[in-house]
């Protein structure tokens, strides 16, 4: 509502930082620069999150399986990062266990999975009841009755969270502008500008009505993901250390359809793990992990990626036959991760780094969703030391291990349940079922409260529209099966 003074400003104030690109990673070191006094801008071509950032896997995790590839680094710090980042959202980076089977023959052995849970949940600092388990075959049956009986050893269960990726990066830029950032998307940055030889701030277009503007800046953060190497190779910085992007693919079942009850961490057959995650009444299982060259703004589900998914699941879950016609839903995003020669996809660390060429453009690349504070902490830091050499500004140091992520946070993840138990009877009198307390609590915490008297205070219309879009969710959780058929007409994915 705006937008017109936000361009106006951008075009006419210098901002001591211009962050490019509004994933989760521009998002952290907004509010991190932000929250550190300085005068902060950032532009996306789309939708906040509408790049990588809303197509993970959806987990606040360690990543387990960079432990066999000897990352101890990666997983302490991203490890650590998980309990934080749940203390600052304790609605939206909920905890989840996360079922890790024994298999004959399969990738990990019993006292390596000893091992490597114990390992990692003590770089984390995982403690008391959330610390893994061991389960013999009976008691990972009682959780999980689906997996194969005859070649079930046991397994590990321990602790993950997960969230809602794109929500999670709202909430960072939402709490980046209650700070004084002034992110606004649909801005795209065209080029780069220059003042004798050094990065002065980019030229862009308002990609709603066509304008161009030219936003001022003493520093620029290149936080374009996948995009990254777009604009190092304008600035001319392309250098061996490049993108080396892999295609995720996620599909959707309906829970009555792969009725598992429990988060699984599973082997696929080529020697690779996936995930498969009960959620609102679906199941979604990914992810896949192969290189893609092709076009970043309209990355397609191919068949060979449902196959290859579709394949794994039947081969874990044997008493379920799923076909392509089942699939409900999709998703594909590319990991912008960075090239190191010699290694396949799956072996290419997912650590971040920082490029800083002549002309001063700071690139943050590589890195994970759970890692994002952390990220942006490493490249402020570098921004902060610049602005002091260079302009003699002084900035304090990172605040945002203690800046919570909405504006009435909860205390604790207990306060969200109690939240949540009370809205129940509250949403019974407008006639709205009571899971749909999770969806709103999940999704907007306390904002809640506020939601509801707006629908009051706008009259019947909008709580008519209210309960249509309450209707949607309803018959999404309830009856997933054919859901989108119902919607629109035709299934995701024909059977021949
Ligand atoms: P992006 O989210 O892609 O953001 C870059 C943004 O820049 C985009 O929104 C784009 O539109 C914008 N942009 C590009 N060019 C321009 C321009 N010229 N002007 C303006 N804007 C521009 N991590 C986890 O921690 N947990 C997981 O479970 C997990 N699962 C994953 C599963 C898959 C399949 C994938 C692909 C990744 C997963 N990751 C996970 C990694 C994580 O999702 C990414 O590391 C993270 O989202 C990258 O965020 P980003 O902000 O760097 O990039």
């Amino acid at each position: 509502m705006n937008r017109a003074p936000a361009l106006a400003q951008l075009s006419t104030e210098t901002y001591d930082l211009l962050i490019i690109g509004g994933g989760i990673t521009g998002a952290g070191v907004a509010l991190d620069a932000a929250s550190r006094g300085m005068k902060v801008a950032l532009v996306e071509k789309g939708d906040f999150a509408s790049g990588t950032s809303s197509k993970s896997t959806k987990l606040i995790h360690g990543g387990l399986r960079y432990l066999k590839q000897l990352e101890i680094g990666l997983v302490r710090e991203v490890g650590q990062e998980r309990a934080l980042i749940h203390r600052l959202a304790p609605h939206l980076v909920i905890p989840e266990k996360m079922l890790l089977p024994l298999i004959k023959g399969g990738t990990f052995g019993k006292w390596a999975t000893t091992i490597g849970l114990f390992t990692y949940d003590l770089l984390a600092g995982v403690s008391g009841k959330d610390r893994f388990r061991m389960l013999d075959k009976e008691e990972t049956l009682t959780l999980e009755p689906l997996l194969p009986t005859d070649v079930l050893l046991g397994a590990g269960l321990y602790a993950e969270y997960r969230t809602d990726d794109a929500r999670l990066t709202i909430e960072v830029m939402k709490t980046a502008a209650r700070h004084g950032a002034l992110p606004l998307n649909y801005v795209l940055a065209e080029k780069l500008n220059y003042t004798d030889g050094k990065v002065s701030g980019a030229h862009c277009r308002d990609v709603l009505k066509g304008q161009s503007l030219d936003i001022s800046a003493k520093i620029v953060v290149n936080a374009t993901g996948p995009w990254s190497d777009f604009l190092r190779k304008q600035d001319g910085s392309l250098t061996d250390k490049r993108m080396y992007l892999t295609k995720g693919v996620h599909l959707v079942f309906s829970q009555h359809k792969l009725p598992i009850r429990q988060a699984i961490y599973f082997d696929v057959p080529d020697g690779r793990m996936i995930f498969a995650i009960p959620r609102q009444g679906t199941v979604y299982v990914g992810t896949t992990d192969t290189p893609y060259q092709g076009d970043l703004d309209d990355i397609q589900v191919e068949e060979g990626d449902v196959s290859y998914l579709l394949e794994a699941v039947n081969q874990m879950f044997p008493t379920i036959d799923l076909s392509p016609a089942d699939v409900l839903a999709s998703w594909a995003g590319v990991r912008p991760l960075i090239y190191e020669e010699g290694k396949t996809a799956s072996e290419i660390s997912r650590k971040d780094e920082i490029f800083e060429s002549e002309s001063g453009l700071l690139t943050i690349a590589g890195g994970k969703l759970t890692g994002y504070r952390v990220m942006a902490e490493k490249i402020t830091n570098r921004v902060s030391k610049r602005l002091a050499k260079a302009y003699g500004l002084v900035f304090s140091d990172c605040k945002t291990k203690d800046i919570p992520l909405t504006e009435q946070p909860f205390e604790s993840y207990q306060a969200v349940l109690d939240y949540e138990q009370k809205l129940v009877p509250v949403l019974a009198e407008k006639g709205i079922a009571a899971h749909v307390a999770r969806y709103l609590v999940q999704n907007y915490g306390r904002r809640t409260d506020a939601i509801l008297s707006q629908m009051e205070g706008r009259g019947e219309a909008a709580l008519i529209k209210a309960e249509k879009h309450f209707t949607k969710v309803n018959e999404w959780v309830e009856q997933p099966d054919d859901f989108w058929e119902r919607r629109t007409g035709r299934r995701l994915f024909q059977p021949d």
